[in-house]
C-alpha cells in the first residue's frame, strides 16, 4: 500500500494527519494507494510557499541556462524511472502499458523541449521615433495554479509544469483526485533533481476544495486548467476576483470526416484509433465520424467488424489493446449515454455493454461501441461522452460535411480523409478547431500548439505558444538623449 502525500515548500506532509482517499485500480476495483485529502487550507499553504519562492526571486531571476539545466535533469530522471512511471500510470488510470509508456516518453521530451526553448534568445529591439530605443522582453507571470484531469495524469501535469517553470514561474499542481499517483512520483523526481524550495508545490484533494482555492486566491497570478467545459466555466468565474490570467483546455466532440474517395482501409483504421484509443477518454477523440453517404454502409460494416475484434482487457496485460474506464462513476456516465442513444432512436452497430464476466467482474470495462442512424440534435451527437462510443453521421457533399462538422459548441480537433489533396486543404481550413489532421488522427508533438476554438478552451499548450501562456510581455523604452520632454511651458 502506498501513502500519497503533498509537497509544499520543499517538504512532504505526513499523510497520517489527513483524511485519506482510496485510490483504485480501474481494472479490478482494488485499492492501490491512499491519498491525503488536501483541503482549501492546504492549497493556501502551497500558495504561500510558491508566493514566497517567487517573490524571493531565486527561480524567476535565475539565468535561463541554469533553469534549463534543472529541466534537463528532470527529463533525465523521468527517463530513468520510465518503467516505474509507466506501470504506475497503468495501475492508476487503467490505460494500456503501451499508451502509458508513450505518455512517459512524451513527458520527458516536453521537459527537454522547454529546456531548449528557454535558451533561445527572445524578445525584440527596435529604433522607435524620438531617439528612443525600444526593447520588448518576456517575464514570468508569478504564481501559477495548475489543475489537471485524470485521462493523462502525468502528461497533462507536465504540459503545464514544464513551460511554467521554463518561463520562471513558481507552481502549484493539483492533479485529479482520482489519479494522483504519478504526480506524486513526479514531485519525488523534482526533489531528486534539486528544485529550489517552494518552486514546485503539490496539493491533492478535490476540485471543489483545493482546486477552487487555487482558482479563487488573490495570491495566484495565473490559473491553467485542463478538464471539462462545465468546470472550466466555474473556474473562470472563480478566477475573476483578481482577474488572474487564465488558460483553459476543455472538452470536445470532434468530427472525423471521411469522403468516398478516401482509402477505405486506412480511413476505417484511423477512425477506430481516433475514437477507441485511450478507451475514448481523450479530449481530441474523433467521436463523430462523418461519412459520405455513398460509402456509409460499407464503412460502418468494416468499422463494426474490426471494433468487435479489439482486445479489451486490463492495461497491464500486454495483449490488451483497450483498457477500462477510469472509475465506476465515469463508467456509469458512459453507460447512461449509451442508454440515451438507444432511447433517442439511434441504431447500435457494435458494443453497447459493460464487460463484467470472469476476471472483468470488478473492473470498469465497456465494449467498443458505435451508433448510426443519428440526427444532429441527439444527445449522443452533441455531448462529449468521453468513452468508447462513436457516432456516425452522413453527408452528401463538401459543403454539407463542413456544416455538420461545425455544428457543435466545441472546437478542439477534427480530421479529413480523402485522396484529393486540394479538397483536404479546403475542408480542413473550414473546420473550426485548433488541432486538425489530414489522412491521419491523434499524431501530435510537443513542438505544436494544442488547444481549442469555441467552448473547447482559451489559449494554447505546447510549442512556443505554450511558453507565452506563462509569460508577461513588457516594453522598455530607453531614451538615447537625456533631455526634457518640452511638453509643459516653464
Ligand atoms: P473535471 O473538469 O471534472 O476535473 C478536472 C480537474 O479539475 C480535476 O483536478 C478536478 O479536481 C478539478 N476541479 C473540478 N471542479 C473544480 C472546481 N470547481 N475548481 C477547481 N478545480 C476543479 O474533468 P475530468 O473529468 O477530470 O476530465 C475529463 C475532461 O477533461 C473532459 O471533458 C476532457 O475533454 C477534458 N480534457 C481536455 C483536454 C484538452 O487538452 N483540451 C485534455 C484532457 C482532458
Amino acid at each position: 500500500m502506498k501513502y500519497l502525500n503533498m509537497f509544499f515548500d520543499g517538504q512532504w506532509t505526513d499523510s497520517k494527519d489527513y483524511k485519506q482517499r482510496d485510490i483504485l485500480n480501474p481494472a479490478n476495483g482494488e485499492v492501490i494507494a491512499k491519498a491525503s485529502e488536501g483541503t482549501a487550507e492546504d492549497a493556501k499553504k502551497a500558495i504561500t510557499a510558491a508566493r514566497k519562492a517567487f517573490d524571493a526571486g531565486d527561480w524567476p531571476d535565475m539565468a535561463p541556462a541554469e533553469r534549463s539545466a534543472f529541466l534537463y535533469r528532470v527529463a533525465a530522471e523521468i527517463d530513468s524511472h520510465h518503467d516505474e512511471l509507466t506501470r504506475l500510470e497503468t495501475l492508476d488510470n487503467g490505460k494500456t502499458l503501451a499508451e502509458a509508456g508513450y505518455d512517459v516518453s512524451d513527458a520527458a521530451d516536453c521537459f527537454r523541449y522547454y529546456a531548449g526553448l528557454i535558451r533561445k534568445p527572445e524578445g525584440q529591439a527596435y529604433d522607435a521615433p524620438d531617439d528612443i530605443q525600444t526593447m520588448v522582453v518576456h517575464e514570468p507571470i508569478g504564481v501559477c495554479g495548475l489543475i489537471v484531469p485524470w485521462n493523462f495524469p502525468l502528461l497533462m501535469s507536465v504540459w503545464k509544469i514544464a513551460p511554467a517553470l521554463a518561463a520562471g514561474n513558481t507552481v502549484i499542481l493539483k492533479p485529479s483526485e482520482v489519479t494522483p499517483v504519478t504526480a506524486v512520483k513526479l514531485f519525488e523526481i523534482f526533489e531528486a533533481a534539486g528544485m529550489p524550495k517552494g518552486t514546485v508545490n503539490l496539493v491533492l484533494g478535490s476540485g471543489a476544495t483545493a482546486g477552487n482555492e487555487l482558482a479563487e486566491s488573490h495570491h495566484v497570478d495565473k490559473i491553467s486548467f485542463t478538464g471539462g467545459t462545465k468546470t472550466g466555466r466555474t473556474i473562470m468565474k472563480a478566477a475573476a476576483g483578481n482577474l488572474k490570467k487564465i488558460s483553459l483546455e476543455l472538452g470536445g466532440k470532434s468530427p472525423n470526416i471521411v469522403f468516398a474517395d478516401a482509402d477505405l482501409d486506412t480511413a476505417v483504421d484511423h477512425a477506430l484509433y481516433g475514437i477507441f484509443f485511450g478507451a475514448g477518454q481523450v479530449c481530441s477523440s474523433g467521436s463523430r465520424i462523418l461519412v459520405e453517404d455513398s460509402i456509409h454502409d460499407q464503412f460502418v460494416e468494416r468499422f463494426a467488424e474490426r471494433a468487435k475484434n479489439i482486445k479489451v482487457g486490463p492495461g497491464d496485460d500486454t495483449q490488451s489493446e483497450m483498457g477500462p474506464l477510469v472509475s465506476e462513476a465515469h463508467m456509469n456516465n458512459v453507460l447512461d449515454y449509451i442508454a440515451a442513444g438507444k432511447d433517442e432512436g439511434a441504431r447500435l452497430v457494435c458494443g453497447g455493454n459493460r464487460i463484467e464476466t470472469g476476471a472483468f467482474k470488478n473492473g470498469y470495462f465497456v465494449e467498443p461501441t458505435a451508433f448510426t442512424g443519428t440526427t444532429e440534435d441527439m444527445t449522443i451527437v452533441q455531448e462529449e461522452i468521453f468513452g468508447p462510443v462513436a457516432v456516425f453521421q452522413t453527408f452528401s457533399d463538401e459543403k454539407d460535411a463542413v456544416r455538420l462538422a461545425n455544428n457543435t459548441n466545441y472546437g478542439l480537433a477534427g480530421s479529413v480523409f480523402t485522396s484529393d489533396s486540394a479538397k483536404a486543404l479546403r475542408v480542413i481550413k473550414k473546420v473550426r478547431a485548433g488541432i486538425t489532421w489530414v489522412n491521419t488522427y491523434h499524431t501530435t508533438y510537443n513542438d505544436s500548439p494544442w488547444g481549442g476554438y469555441k467552448q473547447s478552451g482559451i489559449g494554447r499548450s505546447l510549442g512556443t505558444y505554450g511558453l507565452e501562456e506563462y509569460q508577461e510581455v513588457k516594453q522598455i523604452n530607453i531614451s538615447q538623449q537625456v533631455e526634457r520632454s518640452g511638453w509643459f511651458s516653464e
